[in-house]
């Protein structure tokens, strides 16, 4: 049923179908047999604009919302899970940017992740922070200009591939879970 979407809606779907159909479907047995990152679907996702769906305009996004990127997610799924929540966790990570982050952060880290040149990771869950997110061990101190991070995350969707990370940390550990805050990082050549 797809009377309620607008045009644009509708497009996002069409072609999110397609590139799930035509370029997903015959590879995702493939990729799970290699466990191989999905670098070329994140690509043809980056050509189609599909990493700036929710990402406001002055950012290099195409200003819309969750709404029309989970169209996008749902027709993913339909072809492979690991494809779409890999695509998926770029909004995860990028919605404390847009909600909480500075003026410098957005303009620094938004218009990467937009136009899908850098992947972001979302850091919350830790051995013993899941569903209890107010679990959160990892603390993270001022040491000069900088906060050093310390403790281990675990589960966080492309971890390993992606550049920047908003991490969930302590940072006034007398406020208990109130205490904890939300940092972005980029990750440099060396780490
Ligand atoms: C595919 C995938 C991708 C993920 N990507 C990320 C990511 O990008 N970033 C990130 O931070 N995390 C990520 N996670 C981790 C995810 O957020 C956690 O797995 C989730 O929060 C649950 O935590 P847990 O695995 O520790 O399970 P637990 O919290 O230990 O829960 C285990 C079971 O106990 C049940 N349970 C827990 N508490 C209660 C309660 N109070 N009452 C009744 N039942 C309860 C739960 O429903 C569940 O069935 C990912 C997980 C998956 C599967």
């Amino acid at each position: 049923m797809d009377y309620f979407l607008t045009e644009e809606q509708a497009m996002i779907r069409d072609l999110a179908r397609q590139i799930s159909d035509e370029k997903v479907m015959p590879i995702r047995a493939e990729l799970d047999e290699k466990e191989e990152f999905p670098w070329d679907i994140m690509k043809i996702l980056a050509q189609s604009d599909f990493f700036g769906i929710h990402i406001p305009e002055e950012y290099g996004g195409m200003g819309m919302r969750g709404f029309e990127f989970t169209l996008a997610v749902e027709e993913l799924s339909r072809s492979c899970l690991g494809v779409s929540t890999t695509f998926a966790a770029n909004a995860l990570g990028t919605y404390p940017l847009m909600l909480y982050g500075s003026e410098d952060q957005k303009k620094k880290y938004m218009p990467d992740i937009a136009s899908g040149k850098r992947l972001v990771a979302f850091g919350l869950t830790e051995a013993n922070a899941g569903s209890d997110a107010s679990g959160v061990q990892t603390s993270a101190a001022l040491d000069g200009n900088e906060y050093v991070l310390n403790g281990t995350k675990q589960w966080i969707t492309n971890a390993g591939e992606a550049e920047i990370y908003t991490i969930i940390a302590i940072t006034d550990r007398k406020k208990g879970a109130r205490g904890a805050s939300h940092l972005v990082k980029r990750r440099t050549n060396s780490e």
